[in-house]
């Protein structure tokens, strides 16, 4: 059974970016904001490259990242990135798959997009197409948890998020995620859960367009019997159209402003004083 963490042990936050792209502002409000609550409480921070898709990840990024901390004026531990863990993430993986609790998937997202059309249901919510049938071996395969099997063995659940208070775990937005991609050993979902558990996380922090994904991870951490950590999911910086600030729409690389000289003490600042204004 997962175990609840001890409210007395120092606080320890993580900046977990996928160094698949450039840091924007967004990242920086995250990055500060995870900072400033371990520091606020004499705790540690810590950074982890989350680089588990190997075919966009570039180390150039992850520099990027570190760069840009340095500058925002942000202190760190980092602790070993995704890339080096592949075989825990594998061997927690092999478990879950002897347990009866993962099946083999071969659909393409195009083709679950196409079977949620004909339901009339939006987006990639998997209808579990694959799930008690053989599969074809010589296709690729992603390894999906089955959500009805897991709930049989963890029942109920409740995580606590510093905002919301406690939360019961709830499903019905996922189908049977994915445990391990077709082109990884694992998916953000067991990577991700396994780390905080490995490095002692107290408190995750993230963005709230994540909220529902910690359902699954709450059940992976009884799964697997780690940690439970608190979260704290903050709001999401927006743009001057209301719209939630990305690369793809314009925001500018972090790096541009801090070549362009920018002082990165006074953009932390800032970006503190957005989050007590509540503009988040
Ligand atoms: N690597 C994830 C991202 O960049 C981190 C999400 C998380 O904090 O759990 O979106």
């Amino acid at each position: 059974m997962g175990a609840a963490m001890d409210d007395a042990q120092p606080i320890v936050t993580r900046f977990a970016p996928s160094p698949n792209g450039a840091m924007h502002l967004g990242h920086a409000f995250s990055a500060v904001f995870a900072h400033d609550l371990a520091a606020q409480a004499g705790g540690t921070f810590l950074l982890r490259i989350e680089d588990i898709d190997g075919a966009r990840s570039r180390p150039e990024h992850a520099d990027d990242f570190r760069r840009n901390l340095e500058w925002l004026g942000l202190e760190w531990q980092e602790v070993p990135a995704q890339s080096t863990r592949l075989k825990s993430y594998e061997a927690a993986a092999r478990k879950l798959l002897e347990r009866g609790l993962l099946y083999p998937c071969i659909c393409t997202r195009k083709e679950i997009e196409e079977a949620g059309a004909q339901r009339g249901v939006e987006g990639v919510l998997y209808p579990g197409t694959c799930k008690g049938k053989p599969v074809d071996p010589s296709k690729p395969a992603a390894l999906r948890l089955d959500i009805d099997a897991a709930l049989c063995e963890v029942g109920e659940l409740v995580w606590t998020d510093e905002v919301a208070g406690s939360v019961v775990v709830d499903l019905s937005d996922f189908g049977d995620a994915v445990i391990v991609r077709k082109d990884a050993p694992a998916s953000y979902h067991l990577a991700v859960t396994m780390d905080d558990a490995a490095d002692g996380v107290t408190l995750v922090t993230r963005g709230k367009d994540l909220f529902n994904a910690t359902h699954i991870h709450r059940v992976l951490q009884e799964l697997l019997e780690l940690p439970v950590p608190h979260c704290h999911h903050h709001g999401l910086l927006l743009d001057d159209d209301g719209q939630k600030l990305a690369k793809s729409r314009g925001s500018p690389a972090l790096s541009d402003r801090r070549q362009a000289g920018e002082d990165g003490l006074l953009l932390a600042e800032k970006l503190r004083l957005q989050k007590l204004k509540g503009d988040i």
